[in-house]
């Protein structure tokens, strides 16, 4: 098939026809699918049912350390709570702070602790004119929800196969004391399923930054959710990498079990130097007398160690796998060669991200949405929801069957062939 960049004007008349056709047709089948939200499928849920019977009526709910888990204390988790998640992020469990049931949660805390209080002593930022943020694009929009709602201004840095754009980042956080965070999703990036090389790690863990209470929000959601048994990416220790560059402070790890267990009813953590350990506490104990130390407990007894965490995700692959794959098939059938958009095959995580012609991709979304089918809003990977190609857009297969997966591809790239040969027109 022709490029449609290399069509005539009639040439594309007709084709547009042709697809006008079709789309109406598959309007017509009235489908109500969704690929718009990163959750497993029931079946992937399944998985995990009898972790519920772990901890019953029966159960000793004595922790290893004598802590009784149904009652108050033990502020920053249960001793065994600390190794698995420390071995889930391949850090130590003397960086690690176990919280509630999900990480944004710690994340959304982390920016307001900073904003009301200040980080390690610092002037809080809501005393200061201008905080900005560095945003890797395209990113998790509920990232940049928590930044945009404190005000704080964002910058978007874009994304390379090896990570953010480490000149950028590096000219930013080295000379402006008014930049203060970045988030980073370093192994299986939501949406491009970008994993950050050595170089990009070390070239973090080595910033200079001109602020104190600079920090980066490393939230290593996807740190075990590969799609492959034989191409699992690794990524280096960030905690370890700054503790060695003489940065120790300049990171918050992040990470939970909400898509290895439940998401919603998980274990999220964080890790980071004692110094920063003891700062995040100062607000914590005004916060709470201590989280979920049963659900806690319900976990470990359940996966026991980092085996049993890689184990069940090799089970979660099984299932996501053939989702992804049916995917990027339909893609590979249906576009390549007409140049209309680019995407690549992911090895981890929960996306797929899809780069479509400059200026087409509200329109594809739409296109999409009048035929039943639901994708995450074009805009969504950009801070504001300002994608300014407008071109990106974020595909989520976990949820839908299979055959449903097959069937929403199809449609999407029915829209995108529509949308691009509308632009192409224009
Ligand atoms: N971080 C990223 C990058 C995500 O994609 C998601 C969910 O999609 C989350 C965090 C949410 O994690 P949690 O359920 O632990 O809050």
């Amino acid at each position: 098939m022709k490029a449609y960049k290399d069509l005539s004007k009639d040439e594309l008349l007709k084709l547009k026809d042709e697809l006008t056709q079709q789309y109406e047709d598959k309007k017509a089948l009235g489908l109500r699918l969704n690929m718009a939200r990163g959750k497993p499928a029931a079946a992937q849920l399944n998985l995990t049912m009898d972790m519920l019977d772990t901890v019953n009526s029966a159960s000793d709910m004595l922790a290893s350390d004598g802590t009784d888990s149904r009652n108050y204390g033990c502020l920053d988790g249960l001793p065994e709570t600390k190794k698995l998640m420390a071995d889930m992020m391949g850090t130590n469990p003397e960086n690690v702070i176990v919280f509630g049931n999900a990480s944004l949660t710690i994340m959304y805390d982390s920016v307001s602790r900073s904003y009301t209080h200040g980080v390690c002593g610092n002037t809080p930022w809501c005393k200061l004119d201008k905080v900005k943020w560095l945003c890797p694009v395209p990113g998790y929009d509920r990232h940049f929800a928590i930044t945009e709602h404190f005000g704080i201004e964002m910058i978007n840095i874009p994304m390379t196969q090896d990570g953010p754009d480490m000149d950028l980042v590096e000219k930013y956080v080295n000379n402006d004391e008014s930049v203060k965070g970045i988030w980073c999703v370093p192994k299986y990036s939501n949406p491009q399923g970008v994993v950050y090389s050595d170089e990009t790690v070390k070239r973090f863990a080595n910033l200079k930054p001109a602020a104190k209470d600079f920090r980066i929000y490393w939230d290593n959601a996807y740190v075990i959710h590969h799609l492959y048994d034989d191409n699992q990416a690794e990524l280096l220790d960030i905690v370890g990498e700054c503790a060695k560059a003489g940065n120790p402070d300049m990171v918050y790890e992040f990470a939970s079990t909400s898509k290895v267990s439940f998401p919603g009813s998980g274990i999220a953590a964080m890790a980071t130097s004692a110094a920063n350990i003891a700062d995040v506490k100062k607000t914590m104990t005004i916060q709470t007398i201590g989280h979920d130390k049963i659900n806690q407990l319900r976990h470990v007894r359940y996966f026991k160690d980092i085996n049993g965490l890689k184990a069940k995700m090799k089970a979660h692959a099984e299932i996501m796998r053939p989702k992804f794959e049916a995917t990027l098939k339909v893609l590979e059938d249906e576009l390549s060669g007409l140049e209309v958009g680019t995407w690549v095959k992911p090895y981890g995580g929960y996306f797929i991200s899809f780069d479509a012609m400059e200026g087409c991709a509200k329109r594809i979304v739409s296109l999409c949405k009048e035929a039943g089918l639901v994708m995450t809003g074009a805009g969504a990977t950009f801070p504001y929801g300002r994608d300014p190609k407008d071109s990106n857009i974020r595909i989520a297969p976990s949820f839908p069957t299979p055959d449903e997966m097959e069937q929403a591809a199809d449609l999407f790239a029915l829209c995108v062939k529509l949308a691009s040969v509308e632009k192409l027109l224009e």
